[in-house]
């Protein structure tokens, strides 16, 4: 059955494109694209090449950050009156560092239906072949670009535990690749996909000094799209436990306050974590 037939009330498709290799594109996502009565596209042009592989003819309206706030009062709009609609980003899975969050949070609140066709995002495609560990990571999406700014979320992370993944461009790669080595560490593991999918796909894996070496030592590798995904803090889990132990201990001679904030200068863990986790574990 078609999804025209099946689906005569509203119904926001959030449709995955492929990151570079157009054949990555779906059975489903093809279907979809087809079928909706829109798509909204952060880039028409963008999409049109995409449609043009896929052979299809489509009704196309751009949607980007600058357009958001408009199109989106009209799009739920649409949405109301029973039609279906699309959004493509330009590449990937949209609102993962691309437009889309706040339609889908609007049309959550009115209870229009929502539906994801999965596929590529240069994040997840980065971590399955990065040899990190992908049971536990967070995704940090574009770094700020002013340096203090950047290295100050950089300081925010330094005990992260999880594999942590990172968006970069070709402008900032170098820059940020240097920054993460000064405050994780130069031997903390890493591995960087560049260009995934496309002809150019290259990987790295070592450490984040001889990752800096070698984006420094080949003008070439610095060229591109980046996916950076760095190991977790070994020891944050460690400290954090003997934080914990250190705290628990210590409140029945101080103050809770206090024995966060001798715990936490101890092991270098958050006291403001530490004392959440007290305040939690009092009132249960
Ligand atoms: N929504 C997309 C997704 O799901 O992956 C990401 C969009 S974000 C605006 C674009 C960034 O994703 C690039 O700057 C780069 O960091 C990363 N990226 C996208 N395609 C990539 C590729 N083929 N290889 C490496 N990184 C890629």
């Amino acid at each position: 059955m078609s999804l025209k037939a099946k689906d005569k009330s509203g119904l926001l498709y959030v449709v995955a494109t492929p990151i570079g290799n157009l054949s990555d594109m779906s059975d489903r996502a093809r279907q979809v694209l087809s079928e909706v009565d829109l798509l909204l596209c952060e880039d028409t042009r963008q999409t049109a090449k995409l449609l043009s592989f896929c052979g299809i003819t489509a009704r196309t309206r751009s949607f980007h950050e600058h357009n958001e706030t408009k199109m989106q009062q009209w799009a739920i709009g649409q949405l109301s009156d029973g039609r279906s609609l699309a959004l493509v980003s330009d590449a990937g899975t949209p609102l993962i560092s691309d437009p889309g969050f706040s339609l889908v949070r609007e049309a959550r609140k009115r209870g229009i239906r929502i539906s994801p066709i999965p596929g590529p995002s240069a994040a997840v495609a980065a971590l399955s072949v990065s040899g990190l560990p992908a049971n536990r990571f967070c995704f940090e999406g574009f770094l700020p670009a002013q340096a203090t700014r950047r290295r100050h979320a950089l300081d925010n992370l330094k005990h992260e535990s999880r594999t942590v993944i990172f968006y970069e461009s070709s402008h900032r790669i170098e820059r940020c690749l240097e920054d993460m080595a000064g405050i994780f560490g130069a031997d903390r593991p890493v591995m960087v996909g560049r260009e995934m999918t496309k002809l150019h796909e290259t990987f790295f894996y070592g450490t984040l000094g001889e990752a800096l070496h070698f984006a420094r030592s080949d003008e070439y590798q610095r060229k591109g799209e980046f996916v950076v995904v760095i190991g977790g803090n070994v020891d944050a889990d460690m400290d954090w436990e003997k934080a914990c132990n250190l705290s628990d201990r210590l409140c029945s001679a101080f103050p809770l306050k206090e024995a966060c904030r001798i715990a936490g200068e101890t092991f270098s863990v958050n006291r403001n974590r530490l004392y959440r986790r007290m305040l939690t574990r009092t009132n249960e």
